[in-house]
């Protein structure tokens, strides 16, 4: 599970001075479209933002620290490093079937000069090829709609007519022109694949969604497959995590990512460089989680995968670790199949106090909880919280990233132990991106926009700890009902989501957090729900078009919490809804009452959960998770425009260099490149690994 920036501008919102030139450079940029902000000028400071496009934002992070590491270390990262990049194919392939067609089409035209460059034209091609870069496909990363380029299609064939036919990645059997004819409709008809990932209840889940896991199967077939595996053992596997499902001469059957399988050929440099890691591991309980993940990916076995996972929470003293694998089930409607990502870090030591002071009193929390007695723990086991600083990300893990990570997925897997992160440099980079501008616009009065500038950055950073440590964790399931993936179906996500947020929000107000000395006092905890509410019931509809529902997980719970929390104490006056000089607020007058809501609805999220209560979950969701008020959007829409930040932001990736000598590595540098299609166009060209149709 991920935890993922609310907004921009939102949260983190403790800007350093330092950085404060550059944010205003960037807002300037805005206005400029695609320029890169030059950061030769500022040797000494790291330039966090680096360009603007659409609705999106390119950033930088660094690594602190990574110079001093080992020789050892800093070689065990490099080959992490490559590990990672080597499987980008794959999540591209996986989001869309067409993807790596039209990214290569992408890279032949941005590889060369072509006299066209200077056009206007062509600068809107520019920014096509860049969303596409952003998003791993043609699809929007967020909203999962496809996005067509704004250029004229004649001026795009056109283009392609000046590309050599030897880079351009012709089918079997065809011309060039007669690839154009088949590329140009991918790119340009919004009526082909429209959306990656439908969460339509009214339609066949399956069919209605373009992601590469399904091909000829409908929903049913797709569900009673993977049902007739399950032993209910208490110990099954995640079918299906690794595969897609097709149905050739009415047979249905699994084309297995794997050595030997679909995506062989990057895999096996998957496999290569994991092999060179688990020759300079660390320790031996690091490198037994290697060879197991190097098993996984040669057999294709999910109970390898299982095993792998056993292995790599047992891995908790390595300063390095590393996700690489099938891991999150968000892009599947069905929630089987596992989109490919990798996360290569280093643990922050001192960070990860705090979080190892909430988890070392997990007990106390699940204690104290608001859940009914019998969905309490008796025993809240494996949690191992800390904070680590990215070295690269790779996969459905960039260019857009979480700020927390809560792995492995496996229910039965995770009561035996799971690991808990939140990632301290990129949460660290949107502080420092971070803009006033937002807080200013949407929160009522001076003393509230006070509170939130000053102390909604740790909330941000406890709201995540907690959440992690011990909100996922919290609670369990009543025997004999299945998992909530079985039982609530495409709401467990959102209904996970918000019982884990409102673990942390319940006890973002209590004086337990500053007793333990990780909260200075309880007007971080205000901060916090002023910005929960006001982010769950305003700005987060910013990033919704006209017209349109909540579908993304993570955003139909804060929606869910904060309206359900607005309207059952409505009575009470606990959260008021202002309307002045034109702008809605909602204003929480009470927050103690608030506190007590939260709880509230915490116990029934459990207890949907703990009971598979689908019908409950449903109803809850639907009530007030999905359906926007469209006066409140217009309004919203209208007030985000005119602050002119971008809703959503990705990352361009540090680069590790070795220095050779003799064949063997001397020394690894970092360098943080500050060109967005550079690196994507070098990623493309050197880790180019798949056939461009799977
Ligand atoms: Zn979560």
């Amino acid at each position: 599970m991920k935890n993922y920036l609310k907004i921009a501008g939102v949260a983190m919102l403790l800007v350093s001075c330092n950085s404060s030139d550059n944010e205003l450079a960037a807002l300037e940029q805005t206005k400029k479209d695609t320029v890169s902000v030059d950061s030769s000028q500022h040797l000494d400071d790291f330039n966090y933002v680096v360009e603007r496009f659409e609705d999106l934002r390119i950033l930088r992070y660094n690594v602190p620290g990574f110079e001093q590491l080992s020789l050892r270390d800093k070689t065990l990262l490099y080959y992490l490093y490559q590990a990672a990049l080597c499987g980008r194919d794959i999540s591209y392939d996986q989001n869309y079937k067409y993807n790596l067609v039209i990214r290569k089409t992408m890279e032949a035209i941005f590889s060369n000069q072509t006299h066209d460059d200077a056009s206007d034209e062509f600068a809107k091609l520019t920014v096509y090829a860049k969303r596409m870069w952003f998003s791993n496909g043609i699809h929007h990363h967020y909203s999962h709609d496809k996005f067509i380029p704004a250029c004229d299609q004649e001026f795009f064939k056109h283009v392609l007519g000046h590309v050599d036919e030897k880079n351009l990645p012709l089918q079997p059997g065809q011309n060039k022109q007669q690839f154009v004819e088949f590329v140009t409709p991918l790119i340009f008809d919004s009526t082909i694949a429209p959306k990656r990932v439908s969460l339509d209840s009214k339609k066949d889940l399956v069919k209605s969604s373009s992601v590469n896991f399904y091909e000829g199967v409908s929903e049913k077939e797709a569900t009673d497959f993977y049902k007739a595996m399950n032993k209910s053992t208490g110990k099954e596997p995640m079918y299906g995590l690794n595969s897609k499902l097709v149905k050739e001469n009415g047979k249905l059957f699994e084309k297995v990512w794997k050595v030997g399988g679909m995506y062989s050929s990057a895999i096996e440099k998957i496999v290569y460089w994991l092999e060179q890691a688990s020759t300079v591991a660390e320790n031996d309980k690091q490198k037994a989680a290697l060879v197991a993940l190097i098993k996984f990916y040669k057999t294709g076995d999910v109970v390898d995968f299982d095993n792998y996972n056993l292995a790599w929470v047992m891995d908790t003293a390595s300063l390095i670790d590393v996700v690489n694998g099938f891991i999150e089930v968000y892009h599947d409607p069905l929630g089987f199949k596992g989109s490919f990502e990798s996360v290569v870090s280093i643990k922050d030591l001192e960070a990860t106090k705090r979080i190892a002071t909430i988890g070392a009193n997990a007990q106390w929390f699940e204690d104290n909880s608001t859940i009914l007695p019998e969905h309490k723990k008796k025993k809240v086991t494996g949690i191992s919280g800390k904070v680590i600083n990215a070295v690269v990300e790779s996969g459905d893990a960039a260019p857009t990233t979480p700020i927390g990570i809560n792995l492995p997925n496996n229910e039965w897997v995770r009561e035996t132990s799971s690991k808990s992160v939140n990632l301290g440099n990129i949460v660290n980079a949107y502080g420092h991106a971070a803009s006033g501008t937002v807080v200013n616009e949407f929160y009522y009065n001076d003393q509230i926009k006070q509170n939130v500038s000053t102390n909604a950055g740790l909330a941000d950073k406890l709201h995540t700890d907690m959440h992690e440590v011990i909100g996922h964790a919290s609670g369990k399931i009543e025997e004999g009902v299945g998992t909530p993936h079985e039982t609530l179906k495409n709401y467990a996500s959102a209904l996970e989501e918000g019982r884990a947020d409102l673990v942390a929000l319940y006890y973002l107000m209590d004086k337990k957090l500053v007793e333990l000395g990780v909260m200075p006092s309880l007007d971080y905890g205000k901060a916090a729900y002023d910005e929960y509410i006001t982010n769950g019931l305003i700005v987060q509809l910013a990033r919704i078009k006209p017209g349109k529902d909540i579908e993304e997980a993570h955003m139909r719970n804060r929606k869910t919490v904060a309206e359900w929390v607005y309207e059952k104490g409505k009575k009470d006056n606990v959260i008021e809804r202002k309307f002045e000089n034109e702008k809605t607020y909602f204003v929480v007058n009470n927050y103690e009452k608030l506190r007590v809501l939260f709880g509230a609805l915490l116990r029934e999220i459990q207890r949907i959960e703990s009971k598979g209560d689908y019908k409950a979950g449903k109803a809850l969701i639907e009530t007030y998770g999905v359906k926007i008020d469209q006066k409140l959007h217009t309004e919203v829409l209208d007030r985000y425009k005119k602050l002119n930040v971008a809703p959503y932001n990705g990352f361009i990736q540090p680069e590790l260099v070795p220095a050779m000598q003799d064949g063997k590595i001397t020394d690894v540098k970092i360098i943080y490149p500050t060109d967005f299609k550079r690196q994507m166009l070098d990623y493309g060209r050197n880790y180019a690994f798949l056939p461009s149709v799977n």
